[in-house]
């Protein structure tokens, strides 16, 4: 069932829009070579405490999930691009992480990812991260009363197909609310003008994410993280935004704090 809020309700969401966005800016300042994926679960179940909001994913524990996933946060690590379940791993020079967070504040959820290098970057690397935020941009910009579902995901899959890329339409974009994943789903590929109209009130997590060379995706022994199939690597950029009349606002906007 797709759920609309009210203008007082996306006010209401602000305050977890922000603790995400204030959160990955803070880990993606604090991540560098040699962090500990576990040290940035830790870190986040920190802010999580401080701040009194409720994690989504500790007991998270969808059909796909072999167990409750158990952590504060995915990291996805090079050739892991979805739901990187942390484990005791050092970050080295030139790993692409993924970073990917929900919470609730208030019991409202948001939800953001951003991916980035730590280290030496290599360029296909950047170039991939700048395909995610653009893909991302152009997404948002689709996001408009008026258009539909489709308008947004053949948005995103032009920008990748632009650069060559092929589009995995298994995992997407979701509603967001009281729950983390909701109606509709926003596939990052679509035709334009076909789907749910999109709606003032509509809340909505829009999350591009690809791959260097393939779209097959096969699930790590932890029975959560996804990794490419042929080992190339992947990147992720996503946000929580609320359709209004006067155009989606980025609950979860980072911008100001020098994050995409
Ligand atoms: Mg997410």
């Amino acid at each position: 069932m797709i759920e609309l809020r009210t203008p007082a309700e996306i006010e209401a969401m602000r305050p977890a829009g922000r603790f995400v966005a204030e959160t990955l800016a803070t880990l993606r300042e604090e991540t560098k070579v040699g962090t500990n994926l576990l040290a940035i679960d830790r870190r986040a179940h920190e802010l999580i405490r401080r701040a009194g909001a409720t994690s989504c994913y500790i007991d998270y524990h969808p059909s796909f999930g072999a167990s409750p996933f158990g952590k504060v946060i995915c990291t996805s690590i090079n050739d892991a691009v979805l739901h990187g379940l942390p484990f005791d791993y050092a970050l080295r020079d030139g790993d692409l992480v993924t970073l990917d967070f929900a919470v609730s504040v208030d019991g409202w959820v948001a939800d953001s990812a951003v991916s980035f290098v730590v280290g030496t970057p290599r360029d296909e690397d950047l170039a991939l991260i700048d395909t995610t935020e653009r893909a991302l941009d152009a997404a948002i910009a689709a996001a408009t009363v008026g258009n539909r579902i489709g308008d947004i995901s053949h948005a995103v899959a032009e920008v990748a197909h632009a650069e060559g890329l092929s589009i995995n339409t298994d995992f997407g974009g979701h509603g967001v609310g009281r729950e983390m994943h909701g109606d509709p789903h926003v596939p990052n590929d679509g035709k334009p003008g076909r789907g749910y109209p999109l709606r003032e009130g509509l809340v909505l997590a829009l999350e591009p994410w690809f791959l260097q060379s393939t779209d097959k995706l096969v699930t790590d022994d932890d029975g959560w993280t996804l990794r490419s199939a042929d080992g190339s690597r992947g990147a992720h950029s996503e946000h929580t935004i609320a359709i209004t009349a006067d155009g989606p606002i980025i609950l979860t906007d980072r911008s100001h704090l020098g994050v995409h």
